[in-house]
């Protein structure tokens, strides 16, 4: 069984921690001889996943060919299907991964709750003061395709801003997406896995805690009330169907005081879900390579009551190197370090630490010590919690 992998970043990598273990063998396509991936992985085969020869030669020596990322090549992996190769998640259904307009048309013939919101493809004439009116301001522009981590995402306070946005991203040719601002109480995701037959198992929801635009902790159990968490999984399951779903996938949604709606679509493991490694009993990257290789998907059940997950990040400029703090993070009782083998940069990601146990508090306190003791700078309001 041999999986191919478009891009070869810190998805990959604990892919093929996975793969590893159930004999699976794996073939990257990576950018660089510096991606994550590439000093874990034998086969490693270079290319960008938006070309249509790399992809292709990639198809040819694979039984199915999966992602670490959605920036690939729609078109060829058309014609790879057409032509009888495997590829999951489909090109059908990444693309409501790519491209958030469309997103926004799977909400709206799907019954999917969502912000308000308008499409305006990239030459289409924008009547911003109409616009203002009905969405009101400040409202939120997006890029339909090519932003990530919250670059390509503008909130404009008037028409005056929305312009220069508007002007820029169609003067770029790219189409795009007006929503009303979400009046956001949290930030959450659920996470499901779905098989060619449509077997799908499920995690528990997750609350993603955003300090700053990025999400820096997952706690189980969290803040969520139980209804809410149960209904964005059914929300998740139901996406799952409507897009024939192969492969894990991440919905981030917004609760807001009218209920819950959706975000946006990841096709691929979440940075959400990285507690599974240490925390569910079949982690969210073995249910991925089970589910596109069609093998039975494994249980979801919770390896402990409580579960912490805390992102690494770069400390600033001149700090310690990363693995100078490996012995200290170690040192912290149930600490398990998960690192992406990428160089330290202020606030870049550069893995996470696991700790699960019986009690959240416990748990939240021994991974941020242990994140802490490789250079992540914690924020105030973390420090004053956990103290
Ligand atoms: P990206 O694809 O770059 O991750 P997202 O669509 O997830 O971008 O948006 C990034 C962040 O912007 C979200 O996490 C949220 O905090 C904010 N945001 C996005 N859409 C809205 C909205 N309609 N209302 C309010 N905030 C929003």
């Amino acid at each position: 069984m041999r999986v191919g992998i478009v891009g070869a970043g810190q998805l990959a990598r604990m892919m093929a921690e996975e793969a590893s273990a159930m004999g699976v063998e794996l073939v990257l396509l990576a950018d660089a001889a510096s991606d994550g991936a590439v000093a874990s992985v034998h086969e490693v085969r270079y290319g960008a996943a938006m070309d249509d020869a790399a992809l292709r030669s990639l198809s040819a020596e694979v039984d199915v060919m999966t992602f670490d990322h959605e920036l690939v090549n729609l078109e060829t992996l058309h014609a790879l299907e057409d032509a009888g190769h495997k590829v999951f998640p489909s090109p059908a259904a990444l693309l409501f991964a790519v491209d958030k307009a469309e997103m926004r048309r799977l909400c709206l013939t799907h019954g999917l709750p969502a912000p308000a919101f308008e499409l305006f493809g990239a030459t289409d004439p924008i009547d911003l003061d109409a616009l203002g009116a009905r969405l009101g301001w400040p409202l939120v522009l997006k890029a339909a395709r090519g932003g990530y981590d919250g670059r390509g995402v503008f909130v404009v306070a008037d028409a005056a801003e929305a312009s220069t946005v508007v002007a820029d991203l169609q003067g770029a040719g790219i189409a795009v997406v007006a929503e009303e601002r979400a009046q956001i109480v949290r930030e959450l995701a659920a996470l499901v896995v779905r098989r060619p037959s449509g077997e799908m198992v499920a995690w528990p929801a997750m609350e993603t805690a955003q300090i700053t635009g990025v999400c820096r902790e997952v706690l189980l159990p969290g803040a969520l009330d139980a209804g809410l968490a149960a209904e964005a999984i059914a929300i998740a399951r139901r996406v799952a169907e409507a897009i024939g779903l192969v492969g894990v996938m991440a919905v981030e949604l917004f609760e807001t005081p009218e209920g819950l709606v959706v975000n946006e679509l990841a096709l691929r493991p979440h940075n959400s879900g990285h507690w599974t490694q240490d925390g569910s009993v079949t982690s969210q990257f073995a249910n991925h390579l089970r589910a596109v290789l069609d093998l039975p998907l494994g249980v979801t059940d919770l390896t402990a009551p409580a579960v912490a997950s805390v992102n690494v990040f770069g400390g600033p400029e001149g700090a310690a190197p990363l693995l100078s703090g490996l012995p200290g993070a170690l040192g912290v009782r149930g600490a398990h370090v998960h690192l992406y083998g990428k160089e330290t940069r202020p606030m870049r990601k550069l893995g996470h630490v696991n700790v699960t146990g019986d009690n959240v508090e416990e748990v939240r306190r021994l991974a941020w010590q242990a994140a802490a003791a490789l250079g992540t700078p914690v924020p105030q309001e973390i420090e004053e919690q956990i103290r």
